[in-house]
């Protein structure tokens, strides 16, 4: 079985966490820049995170046979802070990058005025730079904050193909699929959605457009769910082909639009400017 989980904070996780997820059967993943749990208080600490979501996650990934991708935005938390407005502006110079293959994590938190500011911005942004968006839905208040969401997205010049709306469940699912928009479901231990839910709404709306990711972080989460929801998903009898179309061929297809998918994990170097992951020994 081979997985692409299309959204996952590697930044959080522990390297035995890369040995588990490789073997599972992940072979690349994507890594939305986000929120740190701490608040940031300058440009400089995204660009310095920015920074390491494009060089040393990407060595780290390679260690363990796995391709890391990255998406690179002003996440709509933060997008509330003043101080952090100035990362609008200096995204340009990130978005020309490589391994850069979406804009993303944008949406909405709380839906503040500076959030629809932030995810206008950075919409035209993906359009300029003819990249996908990755579009968080609030956890609070989803039905209305992903109708608001879809507004914002079809005001905007960027083809609802190129958007995937995340966070997804089963209230919201119906009216995001009318959108035209990608389907992202986040599979989470305890709350929100998880691996049976998900089987039940792809035996109800299908495998078409639909991506499966863990968004495991620093919160409580499980860097296994992808692989945990292709095994719900064969346990309730789905194809192999089903599932290789949801953990696989869905998120090659969406992030493909990048033109910049490069699924062979790079042959690792032992060394990232001088370092390794053995912090310096031998
Ligand atoms: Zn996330």
């Amino acid at each position: 079985m081979r997985i692409f989980d299309p959204h996952i904070h590697m930044t959080s996780r522990t390297t035995d966490d890369y040995e588990a997820m490789y073997a599972a059967g992940v072979r690349a993943l994507v890594e939305p820049s986000f929120w740190l749990g701490q608040p940031r208080t300058s440009p400089e600490s995204f660009f310095d995170y920015f920074d390491s979501l494009l060089g040393w996650e990407p060595f780290r990934a390679a260690q363990y046979g796995i391709a890391h991708h990255c998406t690179v935005a002003l996440n709509p938390k933060e997008a509330n802070d003043p101080r952090c407005l100035p990362v609008l502006d200096a995204l340009p110079r990130f978005l020309v990058k490589d391994n850069v293959v979406a804009v993303g994590e944008i949406g909405y938190d709380s839906m503040t005025p500076a959030e629809d500011t932030a995810l206008a911005t950075q919409l035209q942004l993906a359009a300029d730079h003819g990249l996908p968006a990755l579009v968080h839905t609030p956890h609070r208040d989803k039905l209305t904050g992903m109708r608001r969401t879809i507004d914002v997205v079809r005001e905007s010049a960027l083809d609802p193909e190129l958007v995937l709306l995340d966070h997804l469940n089963e209230t919201t699912v119906k009216e995001a699929a009318d959108s035209g928009c990608w389907l992202g479901f986040s599979i989470y231990p305890d709350t929100k959605m998880d691996e049976d839910r998900m089987v039940a709404v792809l035996k109800a709306h299908g495998t078409e457009k639909m991506l499966v990711n863990s968004a495991a972080d620093w919160g409580k989460s499980d860097p296994l769910k992808t692989r945990r929801t292709a095994d719900a998903m064969l346990a309730a009898g789905f194809t192999a082909d089903d599932v290789d179309q949801v953990l696989w061929r869905n998120p090659v297809a969406f992030y493909g639009r990048s033109g910049r998918l490069q699924l062979d994990a790079a042959a690792p170097g032992d060394l990232h400017e001088g370092n390794s992951i053995l912090r310096g020994g031998e």
